[in-house]
């Protein structure tokens, strides 16, 4: 069973009805200082910590006097925009205390769909996390139409998990883990320490209900936890509403964990590996040898580029003598690719006309 003390990256979720009181509507101010706390102590010991933050809906609907029913999605847009304001300025408000910089990041399904735009939030992500700031993460459902979201905030968290690397996701929940049947009305109903393997039966547990504010029942959890631990992330459930949930659940709180099934790296190389690749480039001897030693690709080492690949497309890395030694995803078209080849990567800018990445395909972008 994975321990949340051991996480290198951490995904945390938090759903609405942590942050947002069921009865007032009010944010939930003290609990979310709770879990800043808990922040900064991950990140005090070395954790990458990413939020992915639900609350925006019911936070907006509040403000702007909408009631209590369901809303139209128009509504529920507009909600968001007001929401989301106030949501990423308590995550500001309480993080920096500890001196962690905020960071809002809106995704909707097509960032993580769509190739190109996929490896641009990711490298916006490592970024941010590389310079010490917590990314509050949330779709942005004030464009998001129904046929391009999400919808719900579990499978979104699984995917910016996928999408940064993460090793483990926390679902901060209203419960405290995956049952055999519905609590609530089944008192015989137990709850699943770990689940190492999510098989037929365990799918046909989960039924479809979410609790009042959020969207995601055990069925949208399930899927992530799908998503999560085919990529290496290890997932946890566990209820949220204690005061510095984290911390609880370090010290052995009630959760389900699913085991992941590989590691985020092999599962990223393993991706990689499996495109068709849509070009080549070929590498002289001294990018072969940089590559072996897990360097990434520069464009001073290429001799040659064929096809016609865009960004974020798969292309086949061939050695002095066309063996193919691996592929990669290139961060430049073809076209580019032909321009930069053989220069070095402070020139790019005068070649191109602007500037770039300094490689054209990044080592975590590379299977060998
Ligand atoms: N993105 C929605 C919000 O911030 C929440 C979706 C969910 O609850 O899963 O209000």
């Amino acid at each position: 069973m994975a321990a949340l003390t051991d996480a290198r990256r951490l995904v945390v979720k938090i759903g609405s009805a942590l942050l947002v009181d069921r009865l007032t509507g009010a944010l939930r101010a003290g609990w979310l200082a709770s879990l800043a706390q808990d922040v900064a102590w991950l990140k005090g010991q070395g954790t990458d910590v990413v939020l992915v933050s639900s609350g925006s809906i019911a936070l907006g609907r509040e403000v702007l006097g909408l009631g209590r029913g369901p809303l139209a999605l128009e509504q529920s847009q507009a909600a968001a925009a007001v929401g989301q304001i106030r949501l990423a300025r308590a995550y500001e408000e309480v993080l920096a205390p500890h001196d962690i910089t905020t960071a809002q990041i809106l995704v909707t399904l097509e960032d993580s769909a769509n190739r190109r735009r996929y490896l641009n939030s990711r490298a916006t992500l490592e970024t941010l996390i590389n310079l010490g700031a917590v990314p509050i993460v949330n779709e942005n459902d004030t464009v998001a139409t129904d046929e391009i979201r999400f919808g719900d905030n579990d499978r979104l968290a699984a995917q910016i998990a996928v999408t940064v690397g993460a090793d483990q996701l926390i679902l901060l929940s209203d419960v405290d883990g995956f049952y055999s049947a519905n609590p609530a009305d089944d008192p015989a109903a137990t709850r699943f320490g770990v689940i190492d393997r999510i098989t037929p039966q365990i799918e046909a547990m989960a039924g479809d209900a979410g609790s009042g504010l959020s969207k995601g029942g055990m069925k949208t959890k399930l899927l992530a936890a799908k998503t999560a631990v085919s990529a290496g992330c290890a997932m946890a459930i566990t209820e949220g509403s204690v005061l510095r949930p984290l911390t609880a659940l370090s010290q052995g709180a009630n959760a389900t964990w699913f085991t992941a099934q590989t590691d985020p790296q092999a599962a990223r190389k393993g991706w990689i590996a499996a495109m068709k690749p849509i070009g080549t480039v070929t590498l002289d001897a001294g990018a072969v040898t940089a590559l072996s030693r897990g360097k990434s690709l520069l464009p001073a080492g290429i001799t040659a580029v064929s096809g016609t690949f865009g960004r974020g497309d798969a292309i086949a890395l061939l050695g002095p003598d066309g063996a193919v030694i691996g592929s990669g995803l290139s961060r430049y078209t073809a076209r580019e690719a032909g321009c930069i080849k053989g220069h070095q990567s402070s020139e790019i800018e005068t070649i191109l006309g602007y500037p770039g990445r300094a490689a054209l395909i990044h080592r975590d972008d590379m299977a060998l």
